[in-house]
């Protein structure tokens, strides 16, 4: 299985993909498959740094269908930018599942029942075998279909009786697509803490009939769903205002992996572009791997743009090697796409207050989409539908 990691072969993913985006779609795309065919794009890693961006994806889809037949794969991209504005606005619960990873990975060397299930988990080794082949195919290709996603989640929590925080980590090391946003609040979702009262409930019957009857799923899977234990709901923050460039100045732009579109960006004169490696030692080699490949493309594509050959910036001192960036080619500005919550924007924390004690701004270009979704994200993803049309009305490259 292959996932299209520059910005042209998610073009042509998504064209070819595009007769399947209607109507099949609504049919089919609970299937992990259809007589071996994908059911969906398998479009999220190259989404997940706008490679290709949501808007874009929605606007060929409509093109190609109409809004009504594609109204169900624009409602899934829609899920997308809703998880990102429901977190946007609580980044404590981020933070949080951060903080719980650490706690309970000390624990599983001190509670030895959860550090057997744990590890068995991991290995693949829990005998049931839907579980323990989407594990080995976690491994294998970074990714897996939603139902299977769903299900995983699902038998981690209620069935192996596993942390959703320990769950969500292991995702977050093995997808190509790790998002923030969609991978955090998806497992609170299945686990309950989401929308109060609505839990997921694995179901072998449902398993066997999705997957095409790959698996017999004869272990017995929980039947009662009972909520892990959390620290409840944030209040939602107000989401603050967007940066504008204005005046000519000496500006860089700064190429961060969670926005790869740089041909939508509006970028004025540019002095000199960099893009900081996105190799970290906690993920798993292919994600790695993915996000340099991803990384590469972006480079290249920014020479192009810009005129000017990019600069590499140590992944490990970001922080300094940016300042010492900016004053190498004595920059007044540093661009960037805004980043929503996740590591990038705590990255872009960290350096804008050292940049400005060296006289230089940190400027985040925020996407029309963006702001518009943040705003509209704050209740649930059916009241989060009624903002879709204004998304859809939006040019593909608005900023704010
Ligand atoms: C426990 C769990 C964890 C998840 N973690 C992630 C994650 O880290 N990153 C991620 O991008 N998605 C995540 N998802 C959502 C979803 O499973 C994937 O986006 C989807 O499987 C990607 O496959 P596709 O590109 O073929 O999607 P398609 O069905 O072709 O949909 C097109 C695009 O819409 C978006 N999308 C589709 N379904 C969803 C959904 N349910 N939620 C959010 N966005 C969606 C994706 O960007 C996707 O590429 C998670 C779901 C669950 C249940």
């Amino acid at each position: 299985m292959t996932f299209p990691a520059t910005r042209d072969a998610a073009f042509e993913r998504l064209d070819g993909f595009l007769p399947h985006a209607g109507a099949d779609y609504a049919q089919w795309r609970n299937h992990h498959d259809r007589d071996g065919a994908p059911t969906t794009s398998r479009l999220s890693p190259a989404i997940r740094r706008r490679l290709i961006s949501e808007a874009e994806v929605c606007a060929r889809v409509i093109a190609h269908h109409g809004r009504a037949a594609a109204t169900r794969f624009i409602d899934e991209v829609c899920w997308r930018s809703y998880w990102v504005g429901w977190l946007q606005a609580r980044p404590a619960i981020w933070r949080r599942w951060r903080d719980d990873v650490a706690s309970l990975t000390a624990a599983l060397d001190t509670d030895p029942d959860l550090g057997a299930r744990h590890a068995a988990a991991i290995a693949g080794q829990t005998g049931i075998d839907c579980f323990d082949a989407w594990i080995a195919e976690l491994r294998d290709t970074g990714w897996l279909h939603n139902h299977a996603r769903m299900n995983f989640a699902s038998i981690w929590i209620f069935t192996l009786r596993l942390p959703w925080q320990l769950g969500a980590e292991l995702f977050w090391r093995e997808l190509l697509d790790a998002c923030p946003a969609s991978n955090t609040l998806s497992w609170r979702w299945v686990a309950g803490l989401h929308t109060p009262g609505k839990t997921y409930l694995a179901r072998a019957e449902t398993i066997r009939a999705m997957s095409g009857g790959r698996f017999a799923v004869t272990a017995p899977l929980a039947t009662d769903a009972i909520v892990p234990p959390d620290a409840g709901l944030p209040a939602p923050m107000a989401i603050a205002p967007a940066d504008r460039i204005e005046g000519n100045a000496r500006i860089g732009l700064l190429v961060m992996s969670s926005d790869f579109s740089l041909e939508t960006l509006p970028l004025p004169r540019l002095t000199a572009v960099a893009a900081p490696e996105t190799v970290s030692a906690d993920l798993s080699p292919l994600r790695a791997d993915y996000g340099e490949t991803a990384r590469a493309d972006a480079v290249a594509r920014a020479v192009l743009l810009a005129g000017v050959a990019p600069d590499r910036l140590d992944n490990d001192h970001m922080v300094e090697a940016t300042r010492a960036w900016a004053a190498r080619h004595r920059l007044d500005r540093i661009i960037t796409a805004d980043a929503p919550v996740g590591p990038i924007a705590a990255r872009l924390d960290r350096l804008a207050p050292a940049l400005a004690a060296d006289g230089v701004q940190l400027l985040r270009l925020r996407r029309a989409w963006d702001d518009v979704a943040w705003r509209h994200a704050d209740k649930g993803f059916f009241a989060f539908r009624a903002a879709i049309p204004r998304l859809l009305a939006l040019p593909v490259g608005a900023i704010c």
